[in-house]
């Protein structure tokens, strides 16, 4: 089985600013991969390669197989990658329902619409109860529930997920962890999480990468990564 997601060598570039330099990594079905990196490493530049939304060079990326460089940014929803953005990037005067509506906005059948609304609405019981509220006047963690639940509505196959810890209190970011456990778990939904939080993220995935001023220098198992001298010192705060 080739992998769901395949990317060799792509490099980045905005104007004189190197972002990526010949980045390769690969994302098999039903795995939870975690991308570790510090600020400005490279990691929202890779996730927005991958979702089209900057342009690469050199290299190329595979999804299902097939070459996904040439698709447009608003087609790759439509494959079924899903990307959940840094500092969540929800509609703050908009309410929870019409965020909902927005990342859905490929599902046009009405049933698949309120099977997919049940299903997110099950994994986050306090956005049913929230549905009416404007989302700008939630708590920093309902956001981050918001923005996933958002993400959920296309259905993804491949959800990406930049910092979904970032700025939260430890209770709220252990409830998030569990649900993007079960995400992946109950629905079979492929995961590539992306990072700083090393220690939740390694935590809470199959296997790793390390990038670095905008390489990779790290790869293998969460379980052998935890335990890196290296990753332990730059990561995990030496403890
Ligand atoms: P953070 O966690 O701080 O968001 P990151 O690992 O996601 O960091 P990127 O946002 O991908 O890193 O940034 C990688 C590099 O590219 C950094 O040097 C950053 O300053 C630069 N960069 C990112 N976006 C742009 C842009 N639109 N124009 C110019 N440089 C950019």
């Amino acid at each position: 089985m080739p992998p769901l997601l395949e990317i060799n060598n792509i490099s980045v570039s905005y104007g004189p600013v190197k972002a990526l330099e010949e980045v390769s990594l690969e994302i098999r079905e039903g795995e939870v991969v975690a991308l570790l990196g510090a600020n400005g490493a490279g990691k929202t530049s890779l996730l927005n390669a991958i979702s089209r939304l900057v342009p690469v060079s050199g290299g190329g990326i595979k999804y299902c197989n097939r070459d996904l460089t040439g698709v447009r940014a608003d087609k790759v929803v439509r494959k079924g990658i899903a990307q959940c953005p840094e500092g969540r990037m929800i509609f703050p005067d908009l309410t929870v329902m019409e965020n909902l509506h927005l990342g859905a906005y490929i599902v046009r059948d009405e049933a698949d619409f309120k099977q997919n609304l049940e299903h997110a609405f099950n994994y986050f019981p306090v956005l049913s109860d929230r549905r009416n509220q404007k989302g700008g006047t939630l708590s920093g963690g309902e956001q981050q529930m918001l923005a996933l639940a958002r993400a959920l509505m296309s259905s993804p196959r491949l959800l990406m997920l930049d910092e979904p810890s970032l700025g939260l209190a430890p209770k709220i970011i252990q409830q998030i962890f569990q649900i993007i456990t079960r995400i992946n778990r109950e629905d079979n939904v492929t995961i590539f999480l992306v990072e700083q939080n090393a220690n939740e993220a390694l935590l809470h995935s199959n296997r790793g990468y390390v990038i670095e001023n905008g390489r990779i220098t790290m790869s293998g198992s969460s379980a052998d990564l935890r335990k890196d001298p290296r990753i332990i010192e730059a990561y995990l705060g030496g403890s």
